[in-house]
């Protein structure tokens, strides 16, 4: 049975008259593997339901944040109640407080938060507030990490991380791209030799801890904490970006797994409880150059908005008081991957699954994917065939292979066999 895809069709010839390809957020667009992209009616638990009637098991919950799946019911009972109480008010709430004292007390290393509406606003920010901090300009980012969309982010790797980044978004002007010196994910010594080619200049790094925007890549053993020991040697602070990995890894997100201390936190997705949210904390030393205690200026006419900050507390008091959300989606990860592990095996294919915690991802490539250069190795038409014969079958997947999974609790072990079997099913055909 092939699923049909004819309204979501119908709705995307009509989006892409009046928004810029039909999205508005370009990955929806399904150019990395061609096609339509599915068009959403409603969604439950672990389900997203398409205005064809599909029924579809999903794997990407809303990129990240429905961890506990679609529509929970804590979380939509906190936004009703919430916006029956109205809407915005640019003026303080306790909500406000509410979710930072939560969040702080699941955060390892931070004393205070500042709520945004994004996880760019939150990485923009942050790499601001380290620069004001440091009184320094550069920062060290890794080609393949992704921190959203503003300027000194959208920098890729050139021939040699060394040299200076070059825009790779037009717009993003040179004056900008100077700043960003790029290493390689999981290259130490790269690392270190920008810190020594600039000495007494660089204000941050940051990572993604556990990076998702290259599929699922781990850190190497070391790497992390090479990293913090040369932030601490040459006076520069380490930013983690946790906008997936927070309240997502554990309650206390990357830093808590893999013991690494960052200096400045980023948080987004789960945090918002699927509302728009990001946010950034740090210890009380470094919060304090932030206005209006201080001279970095950062603000919001929606920031710590009621319904987001009501979803959000709704979000994380249940991951709070429910620790064992994070065992059970890492061994729903697990099951997953060991399943289609067996299926790519038995067909004597070359791939790669990296995997941590619930998320994951399907490289298809004999080598090791350990950074952005090894993850463009897979073979893309075979990802693409794999993407289209499971969505032709009712599951959803990232529609690229820079993209990781990210498992949500709704997900059943029934649901994950069925994807394990219709996996099957996909690369027989081949
Ligand atoms: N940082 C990371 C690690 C992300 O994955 C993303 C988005 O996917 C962002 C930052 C930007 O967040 P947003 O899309 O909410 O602006």
């Amino acid at each position: 049975m092939s699923f049909s895809y004819q309204r979501s069709s119908a709705l995307f010839k009509n989006a892409q008259k009046v928004i810029p390809g039909g999205v508005n957020s370009p990955v929806r667009a399904f150019n990395a593997v061609g096609g339509t992209p599915v068009f959403v009616d409603h969604a439950k638990g672990a389900y997203l339901y398409d205005v064809d009637g599909n029924k579809i098991i999903d794997y990407i919950a809303s990129w990240g944040p429905m961890i506990l799946g679609h529509a929970f019911d804590p979380v939509v009972d906190a936004v009703k109640a919430a916006a029956d109480k109205g809407t915005s008010y640019g003026m303080p709430t306790e909500l406000e407080t509410q979710i930072a004292e939560l969040a702080i007390s699941m955060a390892p290393n931070v004393d205070q938060i500042r709520m945004v509406n994004s996880g760019t606003e939150a990485c923009m920010s942050a790499v601001r507030l380290a620069r004001g901090f440091t009184g320094r300009d550069k920062i060290i980012k890794f080609a393949g990490c992704y921190h959203g969309h503003s300027d000194s982010f959208l920098i890729q790797a050139g021939s040699g991380a060394v040299t200076f980044g070059s825009p790779n978004s037009p717009g993003v002007t040179q004056g900008t791209a100077k700043d960003t010196l790029l290493a390689q994910y999981n290259n130490l010594e790269q690392v270190a030799n920008i810190f020594k080619q600039n000495e007494g200049e660089i204000a941050c790094v940051i990572i993604e801890p556990i990076a998702g925007n290259m599929g699922c890549i781990v850190p190497q053993e070391g790497f992390l904490e090479g990293i913090r020991s040369l932030c601490d040697e040459n006076g520069a602070l380490f930013i983690f970006d946790e906008v997936m990995t927070g309240f997502r890894l554990a309650a206390g997100g990357a830093q808590e797994t893999t013991g690494v201390k960052a200096d400045i936190v980023t948080y987004g997705k789960v945090i918002g409880g699927g509302l728009p949210v990001g946010a950034f904390a740090a210890r009380q030393e470094i919060m304090n150059h932030l206005a209006p205690l201080g001279p970095v200026y950062q603000a919001g006419t929606l920031s710590g908005n009621p319904l987001a900050m009501s979803a959000g507390i709704a979000m994380l008091s249940h991951l709070n008081s429910n620790p064992n959300i994070f065992t059970s989606l890492a061994q729903k990860t697990e099951r997953l991957h060991k399943g289609i592990e067996a299926v790519l095996t038995e067909k004597g294919m070359p791939y790669q699954i990296n995997r941590y915690g619930s998320m994951m991802s399907v490289h298809f490539t004999d080598q090791p994917v350990v950074d952005f250069a090894s993850a463009a190795t897979g073979n893309n038409d075979w990802f693409k065939k794999f993407f289209h014969g499971l969505l032709n079958r009712g599951i959803y997947l990232p529609p690229s292979a820079f993209e990781s999974y990210f498992l949500n609790n709704a997900l059943s072990n029934e649901d994950i066999d069925k994807t394990i079997d219709a996996s099957r099913e996909v690369v027989a055909e081949w």
